[in-house]
């Protein structure tokens, strides 16, 4: 099981989380939206081998928080994952645009001056200008885009320039996100919850959760419940597998 796009600090009970996580054998890509979160997110993890923690500024904080760049580069030689960073297009974010570009830009140059990172990247009504962004820093690493929500046009550009993505049930319950999802390259896709901001039955989605996105993907792949998992378990592995070298040792 895989949820490779989670916030796990921001659950009311992240130790039960974890804890359950560690049960279940799920594998985390845990998010922070906030450089000042990362020692207390990274301690969630810590003695959790399948949780990944990543470190973050989310667009919605960008102009709040931008004075936690500095942080953000102090604290990025600690980890090959970084995230969820990008941009939000969305109108009532529009005052802070022009911060939100400057903050994923200097975000990226970072990441490509330190080797290249495994980045989960929002970009809700922005997909163009993330796309930008990360052609113009080529180096930075490996885009996973989360929660993908732009047209065909705009996802047949992604799939050009090598980006990843994480999918979730919320996204696979309309027909327009399993008509994206079709058109995704089968092995450059993982699951994802993005919990709790996601609910389902008046509860947030839980890490575990990913696993309902599982079995519609294998009906759009036209494969078994075992060969869908298998193939999210070796995208997972590749994906992990370019960047835990990144440091140059075992994460
Ligand atoms: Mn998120």
């Amino acid at each position: 099981m895989i949820d490779f796009h989670c916030h796990l600090d921001l659950y009311p009970n992240p130790w039960q989380v974890v804890e359950e996580c560690q049960i279940r054998k799920v594998i985390v890509l845990s998010v922070t939206t906030t450089p000042s979160a990362w020692h207390g997110t990274f301690a969630l993890g810590a003695s959790s081998p399948n949780i990944y923690t990543a470190l973050g500024l989310h667009p919605e904080l960008a102009c709040q928080r931008r004075f936690e760049l500095d942080l953000f580069d102090q604290y990025l030689p600690l980890t090959p994952y970084v995230g969820e960073i990008g941009l939000d297009g969305s109108p009532e974010l529009q005052g802070s645009w022009p911060m939100q570009q400057d903050v994923f830009r200097r975000i990226l140059a970072s990441c490509a001056v330190a080797g290249g990172r495994l980045l989960s990247i929002h970009s809700r009504r922005a997909i163009i200008p993330v796309l930008d962004c990360l052609a113009a820093q080529p180096d930075a690493g490996t885009a996973v885009l989360h929660w993908f929500s732009g047209n065909n046009q705009e996802l047949t550009r992604a799939i050009e320039q090598r980006c990843w993505f994480s999918v979730g049930p919320m996204m696979l319950c309309s027909k327009k996100g399993r008509a994206l999802v079709a058109k995704m390259p089968q092995d450059r896709i993982i699951t994802e919850t993005d919990g709790p901001f996601t609910r389902v039955d008046n509860r947030p989605l839980l890490p575990w959760d990913a696993d309902r996105a599982v079995s519609v993907l294998c009906e759009i792949w036209g494969l078994p419940l075992v060969e869908a998992r298998e193939q999210l378990l070796q995208n997972v592995q590749s994906l992990l597998d370019r960047h835990t070298k990144v440091l140059g040792h075992a994460t």
